[in-house]
């Protein structure tokens, strides 16, 4: 097959890098493109990464780069591929800057965007004091007054779960997001509810001091659990035509249908990371899988 590179990586996250250093080190003429923007960089370490545990994501990163940069058939550009199409042989795929190359395979690593309340203050704080993820960051926010902002009822599944964190959970709605069934199960857990609807954050030397309410109360909080969804950061997986997965978990939305070597519907391109997320996004999730994409995809080389 006649193409500029046997393999395009798009994305450079914990996803892409892996498999970009499985590849390099199979000796695959790769192309690596990332626009630089993995999702935890606001976060002040990777909690829960064996052997990197609290490292900070850009740290990781750069690290991450360097040991694939040691490959000499890989190329690593910055940049955002903005078309990705089947090709005669192989795919054909643009950036924002006009590069245009074909490759024989692709592995999707674009991770997802993950939306969270739009409080004042929550920017502020995200990845620290404000967070989404027990095991990213309940170690951290132990024994501490953790306020959870309930943005539907299954969250207040995850009020209960970071209950094994602290003691201290009280959990904040207005009140029309949860019956009375779900209130009681609160309170017998021995959770407070807040039933006025939480305004903004209150932000003091880069830590949460409180929440103020619209009622004009506040109240102290050493941290804030916040409800999110996850989406496409673009319309890429869908130029394709990578089909998405049925699947129950309302806070992700559309992630990509794969098999067990990460391979999606379309032949050649594989997904990995949070794009094709099963339902616990992590950076070591995302290692795991890029490395199993990578390892699918030399094996398709070697056997064609
Ligand atoms: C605030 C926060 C804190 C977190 N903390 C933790 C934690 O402590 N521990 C943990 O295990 N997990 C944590 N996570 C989850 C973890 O960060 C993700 O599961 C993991 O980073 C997913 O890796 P990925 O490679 O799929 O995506 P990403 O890391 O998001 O990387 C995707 C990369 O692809 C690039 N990209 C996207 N589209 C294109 C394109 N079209 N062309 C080129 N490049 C593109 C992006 O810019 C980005 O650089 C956290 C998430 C968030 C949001």
């Amino acid at each position: 097959m006649d193409t500029d590179f046997e393999c395009a990586v798009i994305g450079g996250g914990a996803a892409g890098l892996s498999s970009a250093l499985v590849l390099g080190r199979a000796r695959r003429r790769i192309l690596v493109v990332d626009a630089g923007e993995q999702s935890n960089l606001p976060d002040g370490g990777v909690g829960g990464l064996l052997g990197n545990n609290l490292t900070p994501p850009a740290e990781l990163y750069a690290k991450a780069a360097a040991e694939v940069d040691g490959h000499s058939s890989v190329e690593r550009i910055a940049g955002n591929v903005v078309t990705g199409s089947k090709a005669d042989e192989g795919f054909l795929m643009t950036t924002a800057d006009g590069r245009e190359f074909t490759s024989g395979s692709v592995i999707l690593a674009t991770g997802m965007k993950y939306n969270h309340p739009d409080l004042p203050g929550v920017a502020e704080l995200w990845g620290r004091d404000a967070f989404h993820c027990p095991f990213c960051h309940g170690w951290e926010a132990r024994d501490g007054r953790i306020a959870v902002i309930v943005g539907s009822a299954p969250d207040a599944m995850r009020a209960r779960m970071i209950q094994l964190w602290t003691d201290k959970v009280t959990v904040l709605t207005d009140g029309s997001q949860l019956d009375e069934e779900q209130l009681a199960g609160l309170e017998a857990a021995g959770i407070t509810v807040i039933e006025h609807s939480p305004e903004r954050l209150i932000v003091e030397e880069g830590s949460l001091k409180a929440v103020a309410f619209e009622d004009g109360s506040e109240q102290e909080f050493d941290s804030v659990m916040l409800p999110i969804t996850m989406e496409h950061r673009s319309d890429l997986a869908a130029q394709f035509g990578a089909r998405t997965r049925e699947q129950e978990n309302p806070f992700i939305i559309d992630p990509l249908e794969v098999d067990f070597l990460q391979k999606t519907s379309v032949p050649g391109l594989s997904a990995a990371g949070d794009i094709s997320t099963q339902g616990a996004p992590s950076v070591a999730a995302a290692i795991a899988e890029g490395h199993r994409a990578a390892a699918g995809i030399v094996h398709d080389i070697a056997l064609a």
